[in-house]
């Protein structure tokens, strides 16, 4: 082998790795003066509030003053009680420093402002405070965003704001503001909506949102993507999917009581183009892979399958603010798991070809998924109905396994091309009800989802139909009054 590119192959073995962990909050109560986050169950709320809007994998430079580099700020304590001179806090990589208070706000329910600090020293410092190496917000038009952090205050009048802390909606009355949902809310504006500069370059002059990942998005009910006259909202009534239904989006002006709203396609894509990161699904850490870690991460957390509000980090990967099988049928179509970085392999993912065959057996209720060429790593089959029986220990016995009258799921990361129930389902049901019933997602090795599988009824193998995924997602609506969130 030549020396030289012998040399070159040791110096890229010898090339440090670099460690990833996504963007990290770190909310600080030294300044709630009033005491509003004493109780630790409100501290939990702000905590899963910002769980739920991170997706982010950017790393964002440390900013530890050292010698004639410092940094300062005129800064507005969250507690509102005084402006302080806040500067040369140590602020460690990854993470954005929050304070947060409780105050009184009349007329509002919440307030966030950025930390804008000044650095003070070397002109690399100085950017280096202002940008945290993300390059692209010194671009004109600026195309990224590093912030220090901010500040975070909340109404703290009970009498006018009667906020609901549970992380479960069950008990949030018709009169009582979500507190997670306001909070999501405000640190969405601390990411840079309506404060930064790659958000202001991306307002055009008719007060329109022109960032290309928004405008692709698009909005139903703003097709124009207006905003509202302070330029830090879309105008009321702005429209976007969230789990496959339309909502308000989270970038709106106002809040109802008694519901907790999500951030919407367009609010992410929002963020994006204010220079966010997202992570791929399965990727719980934002180390930028997906691997078993990811899985550890989400299982010490602990949420899987019991209906708790969850974010990115603690499984929800198909934006429905759960962690269950879904979330990892999502992941595994990523064909990433174990891959290594994802920018290399997400690409590689190629769409599937070829069908599964579901076969039923009217006089048994016996079901046999078989994909013969194909090897599955998740096969999930869910009913409308209910009408699984459970008690399939012996062929869904992995750790990921649910056995449940409204759904089946299985993983086996390893690969499997054949799962037979036995007794599955009632005998002598029809070829239509099925079609109707049963819906179906999985997983191929290597990633990819399932495109066409077929219905075979035994003894009549004449009839073999397409079953098609679908997602059925009904809300109610009813009329509410809004409140003005915080300008
Ligand atoms: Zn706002």
């Amino acid at each position: 082998m030549n020396r030289n590119i012998l040399l070159a192959l040791t110096c890229l073995l010898a090339a440090p790795i670099t460690s990833y962990a996504g963007l990290i909050f770190d909310f600080d109560y030294r300044y709630d003066s009033y005491g509003f986050f004493d109780d630790p169950d409100r501290r939990e709320a702000l905590e899963t509030a910002g769980r739920l809007v991170n997706w982010y994998v950017d790393d964002l430079d440390s900013i530890i003053p050292e010698g004639d580099n410092g940094w300062s700020s005129f800064f507005t304590l969250p507690d509102g009680t005084q402006t302080i001179i806040l500067s040369d806090l140590p602020i460690p990589a990854d993470t954005m420093q929050i304070f947060v208070a409780g105050r009184p706000l009349p007329g509002r329910l919440a307030q966030a402002e950025d930390t804008g600090p000044l650095g003070i020293g070397t002109e690399e410092w100085a950017n280096r405070v202002r940008y945290r190496g993300e390059l692209g917000a010194m671009d004109d038009p600026a195309t990224d965003f590093g912030p220090m952090g901010g500040r975070l205050s909340f109404n703290n009048d009970p009498e006018e704001v009667p906020w609901h802390f549970d992380l479960s909606t069950d008990n949030l009355d018709s009169d009582e503001f979500d507190f997670i949902t306001v909070a999501m809310h405000e640190i969405i504006h601390l990411l840079g909506i309506g404060i930064s500069v790659s958000f202001n370059d991306h307002v055009d002059s008719q007060n329109r949102f022109v960032g290309p990942r928004a405008v692709a998005v698009g909005s139903p009910t703003n097709p124009n993507l207006e905003l509202d006259e302070f330029e830090a909202h879309f105008i009321s009534d702005t429209k976007s999917p969230w789990n496959g239904e339309l909502q308000e989006a989270l970038l709106a002006p106002g809040i109802y009581p008694g519901e907790r709203a999500f951030p919407t396609r367009l609010d992410r894509a929002v963020l994006r183009d204010i220079g966010w990161e997202e992570a791929i699904p399965g990727d719980a850490n934002r180390d930028r892979e997906f691997n078993s870690t990811d899985l550890l991460t989400v299982f010490q957390v602990g949420n899987y399958e019991l209906g708790i509000v969850s974010g990115w980090s603690d499984g929800d990967w198909n934006d429905n603010a759960l962690f269950e099988s879904g979330d990892l049928v999502e992941a595994l179509q990523t064909g990433t798991y174990e891959q290594g970085p994802q920018a290399a392999i997400f690409t590689a993912a190629a769409p599937s070809e070829g069908e599964i065959v579901l076969e039923y057996d009217p006089q048994t209720g016996d079901i046999v998924v078989d994909s013969e060429n194909q090897i599955l790593t998740s096969f999930q089959l869910t009913s409308e109905e209910n009408i699984f029986t459970t008690g399939h220990g012996e062929s869904l016995n992995g750790i990921f396994d649910v056995d449940r009258a409204d759904k089946i799921f299985k993983l086996n990361v390893d690969g499997f091309s054949e799962l037979r129930l036995e007794s599955l389902a009632p005998a002598g049901l029809s070829e239509d009800f099925l079609l109707t019933d049963l819906s179906i997602d999985g997983s191929l090795l290597g990633g990819g989802g399932l495109e066409n599988v077929r219905l075979s009824m035994v003894p009549e193998p004449s009839g073999l139909l397409i079953l098609l995924i679908g997602l059925v997602l009904l809300r109610p609506l009813f009329g509410r009054i809004r409140r003005r969130l915080d300008h």
